[in-house]
């Protein structure tokens, strides 16, 4: 039996407050402080049991994905520090430790307490390159979390990325760091693509392909980043209508029970934010990200909220 609240990895200093509402296109680096705000004065605070308890990654840590000069960069303000296509604060570099560190202290948690569906609220990882920044991500936090956990206890994580764009930190990074082979093996950086009920079908495949993987032992742990920039109303997205975009959570849920009953034990699993960009109306990147761990809730964790969100339609 699952526990019945998502335990979350968030402190405000995982957070870039300075800059980014006035002078960044990506409101991401404000997203866990926006959201996490959201949802403990809204009807749905009783979701999430929030924990600031974790550490920063260290810094020697973003050598496991990045060259010593592009993190010299970033922390200093030199060379290609801007790389990512974010304002530079210090407050941004200072956040960065702990966005990844909220990613692994969730994926270390849940592997230790499989019980607990774990939630990182994080974006801003999924296109950094070992040597530079890209599309609003600085450093590869997911390739980091899962190098750092398979050194730690042997075992090996799948990606589901449903953001709207394709993921390419994981496989940009294989040469550089030829263990994130076994961390994130070959194939299991799953990006479903298509529209609507085709992007379904191509999602429905990548679960019994991963399906495979976990039964035989190859893959230990899942981490589902449910972009909202997927969704056909976000300025950078559009595969999923909502209800196609909120049925992925559900497929998503439903699996994770099937496969925890195949395993007789629950499949340990992170949730993660990624990419959401509406500029007529943020709410609406909000929403359904609540909507996604909502789902998520009732299906894994046996709850009964009700999703009474509403996604407006985009003012074109
Ligand atoms: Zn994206």
């Amino acid at each position: 039996m699952r526990n019945k609240k998502i335990k979350t990895f968030y402190t405000d200093k995982q957070v870039c407050f300075d800059s980014i509402k006035e002078k960044s296109f990506s409101q991401s680096p404000l997203k866990p402080a926006l959201l996490i705000e959201k949802i403990k004065n809204g009807p749905y605070s009783e979701l999430l049991d929030i924990t600031a308890d974790f550490e920063p990654i260290a810094k020697e840590d973003f050598e496991i994905a990045h060259s010593k000069e592009y993190i010299e960069n970033v922390f200093n303000k030199t060379g290609n520090y801007a790389s990512n296509g974010l304002p530079w604060s210090e407050n941004l570099a200072k956040s960065l430790p702990y966005t990844s560190g909220s990613l692994y202290a969730a994926s270390k948690f849940a592997i230790e307490n499989p019980d607990f569906l774990c939630f990182a609220p994080i974006s801003g990882m999924h296109h950094a390159r070992p040597t530079a920044g890209s599309g609003f991500c600085t450093f590869s936090g997911q390739v980091i979390a899962a190098v750092k956990i398979y050194e730690q206890y042997g075992k090996s994580c799948a990606y589901l990325d449903l953001d709207g764009h394709y993921g390419n930190s994981i496989e940009d990074t294989r040469r550089f760091n030829p263990l994130l082979n076994i961390a994130i093996p070959e194939g299991c950086n799953y990006n479903p693509s298509g529209r609507n009920e085709s992007y379904l079908a191509s999602f429905k495949t990548n679960l019994s392909d991963l399906a495979t993987h976990i039964l035989a032992d190859r893959i230990h742990y899942v981490v589902f980043a449910h972009g909202a920039d997927s969704h056909d109303q976000d300025d950078l997205g559009g595969s999923l209508n909502t209800e196609n975009w909120v049925k992925c959570a559900e497929i998503f849920a439903e699996w994770v029970n099937e496969i925890s009953i195949k395993k007789n034990q629950p499949l340990p699993v992170v949730l993660a934010l990624f990419g959401g960009y509406r500029k007529d109306n943020y709410e609406a990147v909000l929403n359904l990200h609540i909507k996604s761990l909502i789902s998520c809730s009732n299906i894994i964790c046996g709850n009964n909220f009700e999703d009474k969100l509403e996604i407006a339609e985009k003012i074109r």
